[in-house]
């Protein structure tokens, strides 16, 4: 197995950590590969249903004191994790490459991007606000106060392993939560080194618990039947985001899902395409196309597709493709052999049905999980492509000649996270931002991405916002208290 300290610069602990400690899991080791060479890279804990619920204890004994922190004394606490984060982003970023396959660059983004919650939340900590009011009667006052929601379970998936544990991490110890993270099998290590530096920044023990599983299905019955849990937020897809909200329902377990997306980009024939470009590019190519926000299907008007297409494909096709920590590295691996071959069977099938495959499209003969950036041209719409999250770096284009129609096609989809709309006409961006069923629009950019912006999808993309002052509140529950006085 490599030397993980020896590649990244720091040492990763690999235990579970319960109530400030570092343990091992009662169901033995779990390995973790490096998708760009198929080999393992380290083993961490894989944990017991009574893991799981050791870390609930944990978790609930350590609620009361957290509450009554004073929220100085919490944001000091994200705020010291936010520098020790900024200090060692280097070897954090090479880690996250090793697990997940990103390029560098990718990492080196997310991991800023990540310790910006920490920092954001400190300063959100002390602004947990309340009110008063007059009842309409006038005879008697509604005082409303926020409390913490309680014990939290949060579920992060593989793309982003670092920013979806602090996205969450951070406004639950915020707004005074103790919480029990499981991160995504493919990358558990980044998440318990962030734990790692949590506990550094002065984190009491059992605020912060984190368990790595082989079997998610096993945690999530265990700490979900139990009625210490108050709040579950998961981020992954769709499919298992049903089963999570079906099996809080019996505990009635307060959610918050942020889902799939099947994002669209909609180019204009006033866009500024040099502008387009560089957006379609952000929107589809961060993360090597592994994101939620991906840019899954490009609706581009005929009078400018082919200008739009050429050069978008050409840029793609210049990728340097490569293990993610070699330098110059544009594009790795995707994360797991599953996922490259979905993206295989998808580009595949729209090419049957027709599409144009401009450039990529293919399977390197090489080690590693890799899929060639692709970009398909004249995609019938319809084709399985456009209803499904791709997840990878493949571009299909579709070319549209009415707004009404692109608009239609843009909300033909379960999904509603974000949308993509590029236009010179300030009238047509709002109108079409309006009409378009998603949670997010960026206008003329193709990054919407912000911890201080609330997060979030329509439709079956999710429930609840994640940043902003809108999270902080969702890891609280209300209280009114009715005076006379
Ligand atoms: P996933 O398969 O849904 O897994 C996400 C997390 O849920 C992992 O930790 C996984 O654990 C866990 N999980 C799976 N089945 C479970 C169960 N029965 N009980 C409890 N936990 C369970 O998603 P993914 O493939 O990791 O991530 C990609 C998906 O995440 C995409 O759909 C993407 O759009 C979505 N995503 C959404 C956002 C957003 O903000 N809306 C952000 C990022 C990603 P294991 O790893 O152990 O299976």
């Amino acid at each position: 197995m490599a030397d993980l300290a020896a590649t990244t610069g720091i040492e990763v602990p690999t235990g579970l950590f319960i109530g400030g400690e570092w343990t091992k899991g009662g169901a033995g080791l779990i390995g973790v590969t490096d998708p760009a060479t198929e080999e393992t890279i380290a083993e961490v804990a894989d944990a017991t249903a009574e893991d799981a619920l050791d870390a609930v204890a944990a978790a609930d004994a350590a609620a009361a004191g957290w509450a009554a922190t004073a929220p100085r004394e919490r944001a000091e606490c994200l705020r010291r994790a936010w520098a020790l984060m900024m200090e060692r982003a280097e070897p954090l970023a090479r880690l996250m490459t090793l697990e997940n396959g990103k390029a560098l660059p990718d990492a080196r983004g997310e991991l800023a991007y990540a310790a910006e919650f920490f920092r954001w939340y400190a300063e959100e900590a002390v602004r947990l606000d309340g009110s008063v009011l007059t009842a309409p009667s006038g005879a008697n006052r509604i005082l409303v106060v926020r409390q913490p929601v309680g014990v939290s379970v949060l579920i992060t998936p593989w793309n982003f392993p670092a920013a979806m544990a602090t996205r969450k991490i951070g406004p639950a110890l915020a707004a005074g939560c103790t919480v029990v993270l499981k991160p995504a099998k493919e990358t558990p290590l980044t998440a318990l080194a962030v734990a790692d530096i949590l506990r550094e920044a002065g984190v009491p023990d059992g605020v912060v618990n984190v368990i790595t599983t082989s079997s998610a299905s096993r945690f999530s019955q265990a700490v979900l039947g139990d009625p210490r849990v108050r709040k579950l937020s998961f981020t992954g897809s769709t499919e298992v985001g049903r089963v999570l909200l079906k099996a809080a329902a019996d505990s009635v377990i307060n959610c918050s899902m942020e889902l799939g997306g099947n994002a669209p980009f909609l180019v204009f024939e006033d866009a500024d395409i040099k502008a387009a470009l560089d957006g379609a590019f952000l929107a589809k190519m961060r993360n090597g196309g592994e994101a939620c926000t991906a840019a899954n299907r490009f609706y581009v008007h005929e009078a400018v597709a082919d200008e739009f297409t050429a050069a978008f494909a050409a840029r793609l096709g210049a990728l340097k493709v490569g293990p993610g920590l070699e330098p110059g590295t544009e594009l790795g691996p995707l994360v797991n052999s599953d996922t490259r071959s979905k993206v295989a069977s998808l580009v595949a099938d729209a090419a049957a049905a027709g599409g144009r495959v401009l450039t990529g499209g293919a399977v390197p003969d090489r080690r590693g999980f890799f899929y060639a950036p692709t970009v398909l041209d004249n995609v019938t719409p319809g084709s399985g492509i456009l209803n499904e999250e791709i997840f990878g770096p493949v571009a299909p284009i579709v070319r549209f000649s009415d707004e009404a129609q692109a608009i239609a096609w843009a909300n033909d989809t379960e999904y509603g996270l974000v949308s993509y709309v590029y236009t010179r006409d300030l009238r047509r961006s709002l109108r079409v931002a309006e009409a378009l069923e998603s949670g997010m629009v960026g206008i003329n950019r193709g990054v919407v991405s912000d911890p201080a912006a609330p997060f979030g999808g329509v439709k079956q993309s999710g429930l609840g916002r994640e940043g902003g002052h809108d999270r902080l509140l969702e890891f609280t529950e209300t209280k009114y208290i009715a005076v006379d006085w």
